[in-house]
């Protein structure tokens, strides 16, 4: 992206008080068209109000077209455009081959040792593999894809099916490689949040639940790690280039 562009994403983000969050994800959007050339025509300031009214209709057109100097009709007919190419981009992707999961480091809550877990992040909005019509239940999930488990082993990640009280059937749990004891599906589920809200961040020893630090994303594309990222926003910015389109 050209320091042009990100400039102008950034003033028009302060301009209206929008956080890191949306900025992120606009400046994500926009190289993604751009690395597939398929960035919308028109001026880049153009292109910015219409991508930020894109990922965010809350903000409205005419308060974004307020703030931009940009015209609403601009900003509504170049949003439709970049829907368009994003639809055509989708289409043209086979996200069933793609999984991306996250592992951090915490402390087994029985024997107190630092290990690490990984859950897969599927149903969090920020995966865009997600087929809501396919069986995978994110962390809960029953299935076991045999190479990706493989190499989580490789890392010492311990995981295997087991019963959870909480959600009242089996899953494939973390489990502590030392004293062999689950990690329950609540605190994981929980440290998982604070550090994909806390954009991977968070001091070690943060939670409620004791230490738990060292996040990944970890991209995997049928069953084979291909890509690793530090947080949240890299991946965003970044993943395109291992997908494969049709
Ligand atoms: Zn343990």
């Amino acid at each position: 992206m050209e320091k042009e562009t990100q400039r102008m994403i950034d003033e028009f983000c302060s301009k209206m008080g929008i956080g890191t969050t949306i900025n992120n994800e606009v400046t994500a959007r926009i190289t993604e068209l751009e690395n597939l050339g398929m960035a919308p025509e028109g001026d880049t300031a153009s292109l910015v109000a219409a991508m930020i009214y894109t990922v965010n209709y809350r903000l409205g057109q005419s308060r974004i077209s307020k703030a931009t100097g940009v015209s609403v009709r601009k900003i509504s007919n170049i949003n439709r455009e970049i829907l368009k190419k994003f639809e055509e981009i989708n289409s043209r992707t086979d996200f069933s081959k793609y999984s991306l999961w996250m592992t951090w480091k915490r402390k087994c809550w029985k024997c107190g040792k630092i290990i690490p877990v990984a859950i897969n992040t599927a149903g969090w909005d920020f995966n865009p593999f997600f087929n809501p019509s396919s069986e995978d239940g994110g962390m809960w999930s029953k299935k076991c894809d045999n190479k990706i488990e493989e190499q989580l082993k490789r890392m010492r990640i311990k995981r295997e099916m087991r019963y959870s009280k909480t959600i009242g059937d089996a899953y494939m749990a973390n489990i502590c490689p030392f004293c062999n004891n689950i990690q329950g599906d609540g605190p994981l589920h929980e440290e998982s949040i604070e550090l994909i809200t806390s954009g991977f961040s968070l001091p070690a020893q943060a939670s409620v639940f004791g230490f738990f630090n060292d996040p990944k994303l970890l991209l995997f594309k049928e069953g084979e790690l291909v890509a690793e990222y530090p947080d949240v926003s890299t991946f965003s910015r970044n993943y395109r280039k291992y997908i494969e389109l049709k």
